[in-house]
């Protein structure tokens, strides 16, 4: 498929490529679509295989973002970048000046943020030649660690989960099990302890598994393979994609998906087996989208009280989104993709009329 064929198959709007011999920047910048607003996106340093691999990944993570915009009511597009090196050796101040230049030159389509092995550290750096950068610590004016954000978004895809499928949003004495209790999941477990919910946890790194222990004692460590057969009201991934899977899917017990970690069906059909099984599977691209939600207030004066109540809608969103499922009888994931490529066509339209009269 040639690149152009490529771009109008993903909806794609524009795609730049940056190339700096001075300091051995090749990067990648994906802009999806930006019917809603500037595309906001991370940018992931990573040591791909090929430049083919690299376009790829940042082809798929931008539409991602616009989809993750939409459906959580952001007025933003959707954008990702990538940088093709190793993060151990190829991280130097110039490169990620060069890089920040390279933003700067896009004249605010696209506003780039921490992603994969890039840190606060780097933001800074990049932010020295762009302000069309945000995700900086709160001690620099900036939003600080998402996850917590991210967490309380979770808890509320929970708490409408909850309400939809037992009839309650209260989570007193439901079970929830964790796979994964790192940045996320950790403060997932603390907001769920608070709300009286009954916790499992399991992890493969000890140190992380331990530390939960000491921070929530009542909670029960399982092991990574019984996580998924485990009785309980409600699992929630916060380690990995594709975990809804061939292997997993048959296994689980609980009347609830709802967790942090992207993509979690492995293929659509996935989800469509989770509704023939009566499992509710909160939309993982909304429910994780306060993270999202927190870094886009930098630009506009940053408040913790103003962040949270944006993450609260979280609940509300994920409420319409299981009414059009059920209205429509179509799988969750379907309702949600759906209802956030309805937005970005409805503001499409409006403005195209708009242009056509003036
Ligand atoms: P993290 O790396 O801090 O934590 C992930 C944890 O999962 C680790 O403790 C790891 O040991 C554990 N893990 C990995 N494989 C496992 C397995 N097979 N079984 C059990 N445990 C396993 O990451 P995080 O920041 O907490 O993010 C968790 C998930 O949520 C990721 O998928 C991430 O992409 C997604 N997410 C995170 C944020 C955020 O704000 N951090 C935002 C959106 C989405």
């Amino acid at each position: 498929m040639g690149i152009f064929e490529k771009l109008s198959s993903m909806g794609h709007e524009q795609v730049v490529f940056f190339n700096d011999e001075t300091c051995g920047l090749k990067a990648i910048v994906a802009i999806h679509d930006t019917t809603l607003g500037p595309a906001l996106g991370g940018c992931r340093m990573w040591p791909y295989s090929s430049e083919e691999t690299a376009l790829e990944d940042v082809l798929r993570l931008s539409k991602g973002m616009t989809y993750k915009a939409s459906i959580s009511g952001l007025n933003l597009g959707g954008g990702k970048s990538v940088i093709i090196g190793d993060p151990k050796k190829d991280k130097s101040e110039a490169l990620f000046r060069s890089f920040g230049r390279f933003i700067e030159s896009l004249n605010e389509r696209y506003i780039t943020a921490q992603d994969v092995n890039i840190g606060v550290p780097d933001i800074k750096q990049i932010a020295l030649e762009t302000a069309n950068v945000v995700g900086t610590d709160k001690t620099n004016g900036g939003s600080g660690n998402p996850a917590p954000y991210t967490a309380l978004g979770v808890l509320r895809g929970i708490e409408a989960s909850a309400h939809w499928a037992f009839g309650q949003r209260s989570l007193e004495g439901k079970s929830v099990a964790i796979q994964g209790v790192g940045e996320v999941g950790t403060y997932l477990a603390k907001y769920l302890m608070e709300m009286g919910a009954k916790i499992f946890y399991t992890d493969i790194n000890k140190d992380n598994a331990l530390k939960l222990k000491e921070n929530i004692e009542d909670a029960q460590y399982v092991h990574p393979d019984e996580i998924y057969s485990l009785d309980c009201d409600i699992f929630s991934p916060c380690a990995l994609g594709a975990i809804i899977n061939d292997d997993t899917i048959d296994q689980l017990k609980c009347r609830v998906v709802a967790g942090s970690a992207n993509n979690q069906l492995k293929e659509n059909r996935h989800g469509i087996i989770l509704k023939e099984k009566g499992i509710l599977y909160a939309p993982d691209y909304l429910i994780n989208a306060g993270g999202l939600m927190n870094v886009s207030l930098e630009r506009e004066g940053y408040s913790d009280k103003k962040s949270k109540q944006m993450v609260d809608t979280i609940y509300h969103m994920a409420m319409k989104i299981f009414a059009f499922s059920k209205e429509h009888d179509i799988p969750i994931y379907q309702a949600t993709d759906l209802l956030a490529e309805k937005r970005i066509k409805a503001v499409k339209e409006v403005r195209t009329n708009y242009l056509g009269k003036t």
